[in-house]
């Protein structure tokens, strides 16, 4: 049962699963999709000094803040962790994370390779999960379609070597998933959160009281 039905003071705090992938594999679609399928897990809104693209709304998408605000937050240590992605700044809100995770709510960071380096260092039960397109010619086909949108050539050829230097952080996470199909993707990554949320480390509190409750038991 997910952590954030549980009551009282069987309640433990959230998990959070960093999801990694580089830009063009589609991991937002990715989650999006998950969301409705997994009760108890939300994504995380990040804070972000790039300006919205045609359709993004703030609070849903992004907070949108200018690079002055989110330097100010950024010194004040307000964001749990943060990094410059493609020269624009981007952070994950420190309280915001800490309220919903002692919730019991589970949830999805979608960040990139620097900033889940942060999060393992700080949270050793995080959960890593690194999506990989099928292949290079693949993700440059998906960029290329986005480029059409708001990519120019040379921020596309950019995006395409940061993501060779991306694809060698995968060692550090727990899991990869190949996303060839958003299906499997999906579904794969539902996969994931239902058995981390039943490994035993998870249930630490949830089955010892479950095994206090059979000592205690005289039957
Ligand atoms: P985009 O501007 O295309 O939405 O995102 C660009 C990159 O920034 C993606 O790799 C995305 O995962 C990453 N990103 C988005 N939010 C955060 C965040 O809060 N922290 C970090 N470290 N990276 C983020």
């Amino acid at each position: 049962m997910p952590s954030a039905t549980q009551s009282g003071a069987e309640r433990t705090p959230g998990k959070l699963f960093v999801v990694s992938a580089p830009s063009g594999t589609g991991k937002t679609t990715v989650v999006e999709a998950l969301l409705p399928l997994v009760s108890g897990l939300a994504m995380s809104c990040s804070y972000t000094s790039r300006p919205p693209r045609p359709g993004e709304q703030d609070g849903v998408d992004y907070h949108f803040v200018s690079r002055e605000r989110f330097e100010q937050m950024r010194d004040g240590t307000e964001f749990l962790e943060w990094a410059t992605v493609f020269g624009q700044l981007y952070g994950t809100g420190a309280t915001e994370t800490r309220r919903r995770l002692d919730e019991g709510l589970d949830l999805v960071l979608v960040i990139d390779v620097q900033g889940a380096g942060q999060v393992r260092r700080l949270d050793g039960t995080a959960v890593g999960i690194f999506v990989l397109p099928p292949s290079p010619a693949v993700l440059e086909e998906r960029l290329r379609r986005r480029s059409a949108t708001h990519l120019t050539e040379a921020q596309l050829r950019q995006r395409l070597s940061v993501a060779r230097r991306e694809v060698e952080q995968m060692p550090d996470y727990d899991y990869a998933i190949i996303n060839e199909t958003l299906e499997d993707c999906v579904e794969e990554l539902r996969c994931i959160v239902v058995a981390e949320r039943a490994s035993r480390r998870t249930r630490a509190g949830a089955g010892e009281a479950v095994a206090r409750a059979f000592r205690e038991w005289e039957g």
